[in-house]
């Protein structure tokens, strides 16, 4: 046999060859997954990234990201333990920290990793968390690096929460939920979890990453709106890439738990700092909001006009605390459709499909921006109801 009639090695039985079968099965379900390039002067309507507020191509921000790359370089050359905490870093800690009520700040350079570092400093081996079962998959995926035992309560269930950290051997616990949730858009009943964990001695972990900036008096936040912001037992983690406009994360507390994290978070340790564009960019951002603090009320006015147009149309839809509005499709292929439906006239809207949300609840998920002009809410308006007339939905 000659060397071109041999089988090439792709076409044998390799280490990784059942990834040709893994695909095959996930075509076969509806639930291959695709990167989208989005292009720079696309017209479409964004209804699908999480520039809530609109901030991303504000003159401010973007002269102060350009700003930050002027003076400190593209990247933060190390960790922020070496080399990766400049003057923004330092700024933007205190000013987010200000703006939430709480004593102090820690940035991370995404939201996923400061989930994972606030996490895995506060519980180990021996500890317990306990975690909604709709949480975003970062803090899935914190609470089991943790190597805590973990306890999964039925979505916003306070009763079960109380159950399970009275029931519990273990001395310290976590109660890690979203504030509001990333993917039915409702709020977390953070004042009675809150009671739960005082009379049981537990710690209130709350990701903000949908609330910061665009829940609460002046985008404060849902913990600042419940009154919990400065408490000794309520931990905040955060986002910068939806309402603040850039990328990063941050974790909101005690000057004794920000310095604990500085010892003990290790995906801040050995991770290289956020990059001080990205820095800038929040920076200005936040600033922003406090001078306009209406931006988080007006976002919350649109994603609540879609709702209403949604059921005025008698899709399946569901109530948005914050900016998120999902409308229920059912299955993942009827919501590719729908998804593809509003692509072609112009509306560019997310899809959803397992393993994100359970099985049957496939949909497009719709975040509003408070950016949205009166034209492109008519626009909106026009392509749901035609979407709302064909068959193929619900
Ligand atoms: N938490 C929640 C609830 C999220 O929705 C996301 C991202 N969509 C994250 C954390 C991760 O944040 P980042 O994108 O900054 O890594």
């Amino acid at each position: 046999m000659s060397t071109d009639d041999r089988p090439s090695y792709e076409t044998q039985h390799h280490p990784l060859s059942w990834l040709a079968l893994r695909a095959d099965q996930r075509r076969a379900a509806g639930l291959r997954r695709t990167l989208v390039p989005r292009a720079a002067d696309s017209a479409l309507i964004d209804l699908a990234g999480n520039d809530y507020l609109g901030l991303t191509r504000h003159p401010e921000v973007v002269a102060a990201t350009i700003e930050a790359v002027r003076r400190w370089g593209t990247g933060s050359t190390g960790s922020r333990l070496v080399t990766g905490t400049t003057e923004l870093h330092a700024e933007l800690e205190a000013e987010l920290a200000a703006h939430a009520g709480t004593e102090a700040a820690l940035v991370f350079s995404s939201g996923y990793l400061a989930n994972l570092g606030v996490i895995t400093a506060l519980a180990g081996r021996g500890d317990l968390i306990v975690s909604d079962s709709l949480n975003h998959a970062s803090l899935i995926d914190a609470a089991r690096l943790s190597r805590a035992r973990i306890a999964i309560t039925p979505h916003s269930d306070v009763d079960a929460v109380a159950a399970a950290l009275a029931g519990r051997a273990e001395e310290r616990a976590l109660v890690v939920v979203e504030s509001l949730f990333s993917v039915d858009g409702d709020t977390a009943p953070l004042r009675e979890l809150h009671e739960a964990c005082r009379a049981h001695g537990a710690v209130l972990v709350v990701d903000e990453a949908h609330g910061f900036g665009v829940a609460g008096p002046e985008g404060r936040g849902a913990v600042f709106e419940a009154g919990l912001a400065g408490e000794p037992d309520v931990v905040v983690a955060a986002t910068l890439s939806k309402a603040l406009a850039s990328q990063g994360g941050a974790v909101l507390g005690s000057a004794e738990l920000i310095a604990h994290l500085v010892d003990a978070a290790r995906s801040m340790i050995f991770d290289t700092g956020l990059a001080p564009a990205a820095a800038g960019a929040a920076l200005a951002a936040l600033r922003v909001i406090r001078r306009d603090p209406g931006l988080p009320e007006t976002v919350r006015k649109r994603s609540w006009e879609i709702y209403e147009l949604a059921l005025e149309l008698g899709l399946q839809v569901t109530a948005p605390s914050g900016a998120v509005t999902s409308i229920i499709m059912g299955a993942p292929e009827a919501a590719v459709a729908a998804r593809d439906f509003c692509l072609e006239r112009g509306l560019h809207v997310g899809c959803f499909r397992p393993p994100s949300v359970p099985d049957g609840k496939s949909r497009l998920r719709v975040t509003a921006r408070a950016d949205l002009s009166d034209f492109e809410a008519e626009q909106i308006r026009s392509v749901l109801s035609d979407l709302a007339a064909i068959p193929t939905q619900v």
